[in-house]
């Protein structure tokens, strides 16, 4: 056990240093337009290949990258007919933010790094494409196909693993259902949606992850119905990630939680070791910042319909299953089981709908205001 520890040190360790010794630094920005096909090339000059992230903002249009860097922000000039201006400022002392305005919604079609040239230079690409809406029929249907918003529901518990079972009623069953009606109510709403189950089956938190992944979502709730011993509590609240938990109660959950893998006989044995790369992840900055934005138009749309909410709604703790580094994660404890007038609010269709109409608002909100792009 011990060992472990002292190796995983050593893992963080090295890893630190890798990520933060690099001195890299942006030499330039160069841009190639293709006015028949409406598309975009931008490329960084790099010294190093650091790690970095890139999304877009639909509201103003803005390409937002993130980027590893030691270098002092620069003016770049601008050499696209698609970008209004360039913006760069560094967010912390190794973090290089670079924005570009841009005239109108575009959309990244990929994103890579090409090897190092005879220079020593690495060479980071984003390509981006303009939705234009002049383009043959089907080609329209693929676009806005892909610029739909992806969410995956997870159903909490499920299989061998009931989850909080209180007047015969199970955690695992209200999941289920709600995930699926929430489905519904997106669906109409234009959103892409998949379920991380559909039936009473077990499925680990790492693949309930890994589906999400797959599905290439640009957000991920994961479904509970809380239980306490102090059976006065109740109402909703909203967990994203931390590695230190907000409170002992909030400990105590993310452990309940996170010990479903156990009941199954799982194996947990790379989960430090991810917890570690996690922990130094550059997307994860970003990732955390906009779930803690979804926790927050939750609370704040919850609030203004009328629900009743746990004190201090929104709580962070080391769930397993929202350690995702790219995809905003937040878990929903819809209300509690312990508490007779939950049960009777959670099992009831109407009312039932009604707490996840304001879900799917605070969805469509959070939809609004940002889109990623993987
Ligand atoms: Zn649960």
């Amino acid at each position: 056990m011990l060992f472990s520890r002292i190796l995983l040190f050593f893992f963080v360790f090295t890893n630190i240093k890798l990520l933060y010794s690099v001195d890299n630094e942006l030499k330039n920005i160069r841009f190639s337009d293709n006015h028949q096909s409406k598309s975009l090339r931008i490329v960084l000059d790099l010294t190093h290949k650091a790690p970095y992230t890139v999304f877009l903002l639909n509201e103003n249009p803005r390409l937002v990258i993130d980027l590893e860097s030691k270098s002092n922000i620069k003016k770049f000039k601008n050499e696209s007919i698609f970008i209004k201006n360039i913006r760069t400022r560094k967010t912390d002392q190794n973090l290089m933010r670079i924005v570009f305005d841009l005239k109108s919604n575009l959309y990244i079609n990929k994103h890579f790094y090409l090897k190092k040239n005879e220079k020593n230079i690495f060479r980071l690409v984003i390509d981006l494409k303009v939705n234009n809406k002049n383009k043959d029929k089907y080609k329209v249907k693929k676009n806005r196909e892909e610029s739909k918003f992806i969410v995956t529901i997870d159903a909490g518990h499920g299989g061998i693993d009931p989850g909080a079972i209180n007047l015969g009623k199970k955690e695992k069953n209200i999941t289920l259902i709600a995930a699926k009606e929430l489905k519904n109510i997106l669906e109409k709403k234009n959103f892409k949606v998949f379920l991380t189950r559909t039936n009473d089956t077990f499925i680990s938190l790492k693949k309930r992850r890994h589906i999400a992944k797959k599905n290439n979502s640009d957000l991920f709730i994961s479904l509970h119905v809380d239980s306490l011993k102090k059976k006065a509590t109740r109402g909703t609240s909203i967990y994203t990630l931390s590695e230190k938990a907000s409170d002992s109660i909030t400990a105590k959950l993310a452990e309940r939680e996170n010990k479903v893998d156990l009941i199954a006989g799982v194996n947990l044995q790379d989960v430090d070791n991810e917890v570690a790369s996690i922990l130094l992840d550059l997307n994860r900055r970003e990732t955390k910042n906009s779930s803690s934005l979804f926790a927050e138009n939750y609370v704040n749309i919850v609030r203004k319909n009328g629900h009743r909410l746990l004190i201090r709604p929104h709580r962070h703790a080391g769930f397993a299953v929202l350690k995702s580094t790219d995809i905003p994660s937040v878990l929903i404890e819809l209300g509690f089981l312990s508490n007779i007038n939950d049960v009777k609010l959670l099992t009831k269709k109407k009312t039932r709908l009604r707490l996840l109409v304001s879900l799917a608002e605070s969805i469509e909100l959070f939809a609004k205001k940002r889109r990623r792009f993987n």
